[in-house]
């Protein structure tokens, strides 16, 4: 199950475990309840090994894993 972080569009950031048949569902602020929007930061990615529904499991060498976090910014 990865760890995905969010965005809040009222109070703040939050990380939030989800399985993947629940990542389809809008993720709601444990603060405030609003909905959040998914974040895609290097910390979710090392966490996760998936990126909107496309598996990088088939073997991401470091190099091009690299080149993902640096265009993620
Ligand atoms: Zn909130």
């Amino acid at each position: 199950m990865p760890l995905e972080e969010f965005q809040c569009q009222i109070s703040e950031e939050f990380e939030q475990w989800r399985s993947r048949s629940n990542a389809i569902n809008p993720m709601h602020c444990p603060t405030c309840n609003a909905i959040a929007k998914r974040l895609y930061s290097t910390r979710g990615l090392r966490m996760s090994p998936a990126i909107d529904g496309v598996s990088l499991t088939g073997g991401l060498d470091a190099l091009a894993l690299s080149r993902l976090r640096s265009h993620l910014g």
